[in-house]
């Protein structure tokens, strides 16, 4: 992308009602606009992280088996007097009439509606397990919306949905969304920590929160130092095949948010590697048993001709929240320093002097070798603001190009996350940059 013909309102200001470093920073950047409260427009920038971010999940999603579908964000209120919800949800749902004056609402989560459909085709046991997964955008009335996209009321889910025909495979399917998550994460340049999470009224060890760490986080979270050090991408998993062992290296040590913070077992852990932090949570997984199958009357032919009822469990990941969350946990003065995997672009060739040929030559050669995944600041701007807007926009290399150095065949590359630089050959520099 050229910034001379891009759309990119950044802005100077740091806008007042910001409250947090990630929506000041997403403002400024030019990420996203907000359109009512809570509501937001993902601008170019904005839109290529969150795309990003979106495929990540996805394929981790689809390495377990878990197959994509696409439900409307529009649900009918029947499915949710079935299962009992509809009152018990109040006014953080957002409910409309059609012109049939049909009860509708604008859904905030899947369960129900996953169930049906599922319900209408799986009739044997043969038909289990399955998972079934979206991505979409979901509206919760949020009582008070902020910190930008990390708390909205419109925002973008990742749910998954498991049926089971016994409670071990559940538990199985439970510990694939468990170990899918931390790659998820960690393939994103997040770090991610699963901390045991209230069951409410089911009761059970069966419900974990993802949250990352970062100074702003909403939670108060306490954990084993021992698991900032581990490496989920140290090995691909086999998801046929036993995943206790690598649950359990998570769940034998301590990490708790306040809520289930237990202070006799955080005595017990040495003063030494006790981490107490704030954290933001990313993603939730629940296993629920036969709490909506039985509600909604789900019933399939077991083996032995007896009806099964299914057990389920439900895996949310804030698509859009993990976009704020990124910048939370990755970020200085100057800007946003986004983790490769998820940035908009790799790269900012910084053309110093638009209309130097030496200086446009080198650029384009540059940008033209990564054009899929890199912006040309090819500006008529001052160098100044053009550090400023690379810095800014937080894209993990710069190349630096000005009229003495092209001259030299010389192009200087700059590593947002570490401000380190090196002066390096055009082939030098695009080596590096394609390593
Ligand atoms: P929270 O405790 O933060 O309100 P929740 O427990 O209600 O979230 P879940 O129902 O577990 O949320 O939803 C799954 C994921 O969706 C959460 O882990 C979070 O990442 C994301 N999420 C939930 N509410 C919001 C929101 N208002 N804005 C953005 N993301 C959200
Ligand atoms: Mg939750």
């Amino acid at each position: 992308m050229r910034l001379s013909r891009a759309f990119l309102p950044t802005l100077k200001e740091t806008p007042a009602e910001a409250q947090i470093a990630s929506h000041r920073l997403m403002l400024r950047a030019g990420l996203v606009r907000q359109t009512s409260a809570g509501i937001y427009a993902w601008l170019p920038l904005g839109l290529r992280v969150l795309r990003k971010v979106e495929q990540i999940v996805r394929e981790e999603q689809d390495r377990t088996g878990a197959q994509e579908i696409l439900m409307p964000t529009i649900q009918p209120a029947e499915l949710w007097k079935e299962s009992g919800r509809y009152e018990a949800y109040g006014k953080e749902m957002l409910r409309l009439n059609d012109r049939h004056e049909r009860e509708m609402l604008y859904g905030p989560t899947n369960e129900e509606m996953v169930t049906d459909i599922f319900r209408g085709f799986a009739k044997s046991y043969r038909d289990l397990p399955r998972n079934l997964y979206h991505i979409q955008w979901k509206f919760r009335d949020e009582v008070r919306p902020r910190f930008g996209v990390m708390r909205g009321r419109e925002f973008l889910m990742k749910d998954a949905y498991s049926f089971d025909l016994t409670v071990e495979g559940a538990r199985h399917s439970y510990r694939k969304m468990f170990v899918a998550y931390l790659r998820t994460f960690a393939r994103m340049g997040l770090k991610a920590i699963p901390m045991r999470a209230d069951t409410g009224p089911i009761g059970g060890d069966l419900s974990h929160e993802f949250i990352i760490l970062a100074e702003t986080g909403e939670s108060q979270v306490y954990l084993h130092r021992d698991l900032l050090a581990y490496d989920p991408l140290s090995e691909i998993p086999d998801y046929d095949g036993d995943l206790t062992p690598q649950v359990e290296f998570w769940t034998r040590r301590y990490a708790a948010t306040d809520e289930l913070h237990d202070e006799a077992a955080w005595a017990q852990v040495p003063e030494g590697d006790r981490v107490a932090a704030r954290g933001v949570e990313v993603g939730h997984i629940f296993y629920f048993g036969t709490k909506y199958s039985a509600a909604m009357g789900f019933q399939v032919a077991g083996p032995d001709g007896a009806n099964v009822t299914p057990e389920m469990g439900s895996y949310g990941i804030g698509v859009s929240r993990v976009v704020g969350a990124a910048i939370e946990a990755n970020h200085d003065e100057a800007g946003i320093k986004w983790p490769d995997a998820i940035a908009p672009y790799k790269l900012a060739v910084i053309n110093l002097k638009p209309g130097d040929a030496a200086c446009d030559a080198m650029a384009e050669q540059l940008y033209g070798a990564f054009a899929d995944d890199a912006v040309l600041d090819d500006r008529d701007a001052r160098a100044g603001q053009k550090f400023a807007d690379a810095d800014l926009l937080g894209f993990p290399w710069q190349a630096i190009i000005g009229p003495r150095g092209a001259a030299a065949g010389k192009v200087e590359l700059k590593r947002r996350a570490t401000g380190e630089r090196v002066e390096l050959s055009l082939d030098d520099a695009l080596a590096k940059l394609a390593a």
